[in-house]
């Protein structure tokens, strides 16, 4: 059964969401333009631009990506490396996670190589499909250097295979806080309805994340300075402050009463001590 989107209509945003999306990605694109990778990037690099900035900021991404450039003369080098030399290079470059980002980067390059024999994602679309799915398959199933979904979605659209946006952890949160879709829309009707309202959909993938990863955080997301915060059905429920008010308030009852039963628990302690004198002096 075709799933409604906010904004009525099936299998098709809503004007409604869709203006939302588009006003979303204009204001995070002002506010992150440089967490895009560069559009002259090879697409391999992309894919590795993208698995770095899964845990770092995109300062030390950009780093990393430098150092494992200048420290292999291509990408076929890189995979001649071992996963602990990435992983050293990564570490020098601030890379959090640098075990798994190193792990992963190792098994798409050696996955692509064994499944493909090359390392060029801009041929995908001539591979035959068969050859797709087994690389597809190898990804997921890399042991620790499997990739996540959405970077598999990544690949497929650095790769021209797709054209839908990649739905990240961070984008899945944020699209669910702003309440683009008023049910369970499954993952890939969500990515195909996204599309045509998403722009650029790497753009769309990295600008997400960015945002998710600064402001709209797993557990507090900071409202009260988030740039998309008109936009969004939580930040409005939150109120103008991003619930800090209310926040504030439990905190200061908290405290209150903890204040409270330290004082209790100091006049309890003397009347003890008393009782015990007391005791002592056999009385
Ligand atoms: S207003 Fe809050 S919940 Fe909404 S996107 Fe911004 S940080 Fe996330």
């Amino acid at each position: 059964m075709a799933r409604r989107a906010q904004g009525g209509g099936t299998r098709r945003l809503g004007p409604k969401a869709r203006k939302t999306v588009q006003s979303v990605v204009g204001l995070l694109a002002e506010q992150y333009g440089g967490a895009v990778p560069p559009a002259d990037l090879d697409p391999m690099g992309r894919v590795i631009y993208a698995i770095l900035a899964e845990h770092a900021a995109v300062s030390h991404v950009k780093r990393a990506l430098r150092t494992l450039r200048e420290n292999a003369v291509d990408w076929n080098e890189l995979r001649l490396h071992t996963v602990t030399e990435i992983e050293r290079l990564l570490e020098g470059c601030r890379i959090k996670e640098a075990p798994v980002a190193a792990s992963r980067i190792r098994a798409l390059l050696q996955t692509c190589w064994d499944v493909l024999r090359h390392l060029e994602l801009e041929r995908l679309p001539d591979t035959p499909p068969e050859e797709i799915r087994l690389f597809i398959q190898g990804l997921l199933g890399a042991g620790a250097g499997a990739l996540p979904p959405h970077l598999v979605e990544y690949i497929t659209v650095v790769g021209g295979l797709d054209t839908a946006p990649p739905l990240g952890p961070g984008a899945v949160r944020m699209i669910d806080r702003i309440g683009i879709f008023a049910d369970e829309t499954p993952r890939g009707e969500r990515r195909k309805l996204l599309a045509p309202a998403a722009g650029d959909p790497i753009a769309f993938h990295h600008l997400l994340h960015e945002h998710a990863r600064k402001v709209c955080v797993t557990s507090a997301p900071r409202c009260g300075r988030c740039i998309v915060f008109e936009h969004c059905a939580h930040g409005q429920a939150q109120g103008t402050d991003g619930g800090a008010g209310a926040k504030a308030k439990k905190t200061k009852t908290a405290k209150a009463a903890k204040k409270a039963g330290g004082r209790k628990r100091t006049a309890g302690s003397r009347k003890a001590t008393a009782r015990g004198r007391k005791a002592a002096r056999g009385g």
